[in-house]
């Protein structure tokens, strides 16, 4: 079909996923990265940054479902929450569904992302925008939390992968200051990435968070649109005993909360999602171990970009360039 693409993924060094784009909604260069966003007629509108696939209207559901509710419902009343990233919407959206919430902060280093997403995908932010609660800031996350005097009971960080403006997301630095803006008992949560992917992703985040936290529990989604196996969130906190909610007290919080129409969190699956396959587990148990031994070193230092994504990103660029030229 004339106009017709097929745009890769270019996140894994060695292998792709390609996307037929049956019509490229948007291609720019922004400030901070480049974005595309295009239809394709089984995920329907799919967002990439710097040729990894952050979102498609298909099954954005289920990512945005498990980071903000697996945090709020184990806390008795979230009033203040802290959303990192997550310009398109979905997170804050899923966020204000919590009746106790009185202010949910979304900080987005890039406007565009907010703006095409209120354009290309609106369905995805629906009125959340609109919503006298949310507040919407356009900073990097790190120098928010660092120039923020206010305190948190939820922190969210709904990144893209450590690479680019996201890089400094996946840091010491930046889960310290987390730690720092947090009130007590509140929690942490962060995407940490596809643990058969690259377990060095998880393994060092749980370091740095076991290193400053008394509690670190990573727990999975399936999310087919992040290609190469179940997804990871990281949960951090000092207050053990929100952790030990059972699926009882979860639904009667569901309810009480009045949270309907929900398609893929479900007190059941919220607990499930703590149990970790064997090579996972194994990834985390030996993270702690390193952690409470004195290895805090974290996946990624600030500026330092390993050199394997760092060709991820040029191969995306040269891929999108190339684009229409026969090259995909
Ligand atoms: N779910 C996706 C994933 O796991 O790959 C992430 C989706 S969300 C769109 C990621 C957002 O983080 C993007 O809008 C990006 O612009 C934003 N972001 C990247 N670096 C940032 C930074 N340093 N501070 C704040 N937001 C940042």
């Amino acid at each position: 079909m004339a106009g017709e693409r097929w745009i890769e993924e270019t996140l894994h060094p060695h292998w792709r996923v390609a996307l037929r784009a049956s019509e490229v909604l948007c291609e720019v260069e922004t400030d901070h990265q480049r974005l595309v966003i295009f239809a394709n007629p089984t995920w329907g509108t799919v967002m990439m940054l710097d040729g990894i696939c952050q979102l498609t209207t298909a099954d954005e559901f289920i990512y945005h479902e498990m980071l903000a509710h697996v945090p709020l419902m184990l806390l008795e009343e979230p009033r203040r929450v802290l959303v990192i990233g997550g310009g398109d919407g979905g997170v804050l959206r899923e966020v204000l569904k919590h009746p106790s919430v009185a202010k949910a902060t979304m900080c987005e280093i890039d406007r565009t992302v907010v703006d095409m997403a209120l354009r290309y995908f609106p369905e995805v932010p629906g009125k959340v925008f609109d919503d006298p609660r949310a507040d919407v800031v356009i900073a990097d996350g790190l120098a928010y939390l660092d120039a923020t005097s206010e305190r948190f009971d939820c922190i969210i960080v709904d990144s893209s992968e450590p690479v680019g403006p996201s890089a400094v997301l996946h840091t010491r630095d930046f889960f310290a200051a987390c730690k720092r803006a947090l009130k007590s008992g509140g929690m942490l949560v962060t995407q940490n990435g596809l643990p058969f992917m690259a377990p060095d992703h998880l393994a060092g985040t749980t370091r740095v968070l076991a290193s400053l936290f008394k509690r670190v529990a990573p727990y999975l989604c399936a999310q087919p649109c992040y290609f190469g196996g179940p997804f990871a969130l990281n949960l951090a906190t000092n207050a053990e005993a929100a952790l030990a909610v059972n699926a009882k007290l979860l639904a009667k919080r569901q309810k009480k909360r009045a949270i309907a129409g929900l398609r893929y969190w479900t007190p059941a699956v919220h607990t499930g999602a703590f149990a970790l396959p064997a090579y996972t587990e194994a990834v985390v148990t030996d993270a702690i171990t390193a952690a409470r031994a004195g290895d805090t070193s974290g996946y990624l230092e600030p500026g330092a970009e390993k050199p394997k994504l760092a060709k991820a990103k040029s191969a995306a660029r040269k891929a999108l360039k190339g684009a229409g030229k026969g090259s995909m």
